[in-house]
């Protein structure tokens, strides 16, 4: 078994790196996190590069690639912070949603634009009452002639906010239904009358952002449905795999670059006399944070490798973003150890990323969420 990347692959990640050092840069993205701005320019720059497309069939002007690539991808986008990087990421693993379960209709009318950059995606399942049990969403869907009028409340719709932003939205059309068996998913744009919505101030992903949802009487045509009427479950979960695999690339990636910060830190801070990377604790730390990083790495190709394979693997992906967010809180929170006090000054970027680490760990499905499903997984 080879566990590098072919030639193909690092041209791919070498194209992307590129691409954040030339064309976006760390001060770019410190900078529409401090002030909170949604990145529209980098999103529209990824969009002129075609990378929305990439795992959308050819027929809707995508290049119809795999888990891998797109992993690759996730990885060099968040190299300088997750946040950024969730802008495209979650457009492009939501329109999946549509890629596996729409209609030729639904696929027709979405893919293409997506890739031009003429709308993006997002995903909306949690709720006050429905975090890790998602399964007992609450928001009403009820069909009424050509629409389903829905009420209710959704929290920590990542990007919903962004202009031309189509939520992939889980609603309850049966509550007579066991919970799991009552779900559908809607598409529902986020400028429909009776619509709002409130920025959440968080701790980490102050740029893409994250938004409370308030529906009234919003009506959704009919043909917003995704799937099949109540058969929403199916398409949650194949969605949360995805998105957990993005999200394990984007905390390897991260992670990278705070690992690497905290080396060159290491060889230019001079204390009694000599670079603090001459001291052995210093040194063991920075190895054990890069064999961190590798580990994560290797268990999120892995997760991707075998998605591509079309063998299940849940268990897999749950190790991967487990490991790899978990990582990223580790090296960014041993990071700012060795920068000392500087290490907790936005300039120098640690603590934007031990706040994303630490987010991390909670959102796609919380670290014991994580554990747990890697233990049913196990047969326990
Ligand atoms: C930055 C960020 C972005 C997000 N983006 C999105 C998004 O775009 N779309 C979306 O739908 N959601 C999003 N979420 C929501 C996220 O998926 C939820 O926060 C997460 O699933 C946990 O739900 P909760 O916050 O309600 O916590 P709870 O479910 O209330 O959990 C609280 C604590 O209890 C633990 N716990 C709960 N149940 C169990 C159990 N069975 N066994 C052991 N421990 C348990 C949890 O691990 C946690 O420690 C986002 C969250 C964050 C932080």
């Amino acid at each position: 078994m080879y566990c590098g990347f072919t030639e193909e692959q690092e041209m791919w990640r070498k194209t992307v790196n590129d691409f954040m050092d030339k064309e976006v840069g760390r001060e770019y993205c410190r900078k529409v996190y401090q002030e909170r701005q949604y990145p529209y320019e980098f999103y529209d720059k990824v969009v002129k590069q075609g990378w929305l497309g990439l795992m959308i069939p050819e027929k809707y002007g995508g290049v119809e690639s795999d888990v891998v690539m797109y992993t690759i991808m996730n990885e060099a986008l968040a190299k300088f912070g997750v946040d950024i990087a969730t802008s495209v990421s979650v457009s492009a693993f939501s329109a999946m949603n549509i890629v596996h379960h729409g209609t030729e209709e639904q696929k027709d009318r979405y893919l293409s634009r997506v890739v031009k950059g003429e709308i993006r995606f997002s995903i909306s399942i949690t709720e006050p009452n429905a975090g890790s049990d998602a399964a007992s969403l609450a928001t009403s869907a009820r069909l009424d002639g050509d629409h389903f009028i829905v009420n209710g409340q959704k929290v920590f719709a990542s990007a919903a906010h962004a202009k031309n932003n189509i939520m992939c939205m889980g609603v309850r059309t049966d509550t007579s239904l066991p919970k799991h068996k009552g779900i559908s998913v809607l598409l529902v744009p986020n400028d429909l009358p009776g619509l709002e919505m409130r920025r959440l101030d968080t701790l980490a992903r102050r740029a893409t952002g994250t938004n409370e949802v308030f529906l009234d009487n919003v009506m959704v045509p009919k043909e917003n449905l995704l799937g099949e009427l109540n058969g929403g479950w199916k398409i949650l979960t194949g969605h949360l795999e995805i998105e957990r695999t993005a999200v394990a690339g984007m905390n390897v990636g991260n992670a990278q670059t705070a690992v690497d910060d905290a080396i060159r830190y290491a060889k230019e801070r001079e204390q009694f006399g000599r670079p603090i990377g001459q001291f052995q604790v210093i040194k063991h730390m920075l190895a054990q944070m890069q064999l961190e990083v590798d580990a994560a790495r290797l268990l999120t190709y892995r997760a991707a490798a075998i998605t591509d394979m079309g063998i299940p693997c849940r268990k897999e992906v749950s190790m991967a973003k487990l490991f790899a967010s978990e990582t990223l809180f580790k090296v960014a929170t041993q990071g700012m150890q060795i920068m000392g006090g500087y290490g907790t000054m936005p300039e120098y970027d640690m603590e934007r990323y031990f706040r994303e680490g630490k987010q991390a760990t909670i959102g796609g499905g919380t670290s014991q969420i994580q554990r747990g499903i890697i233990a049913r997984e196990l047969g326990l």
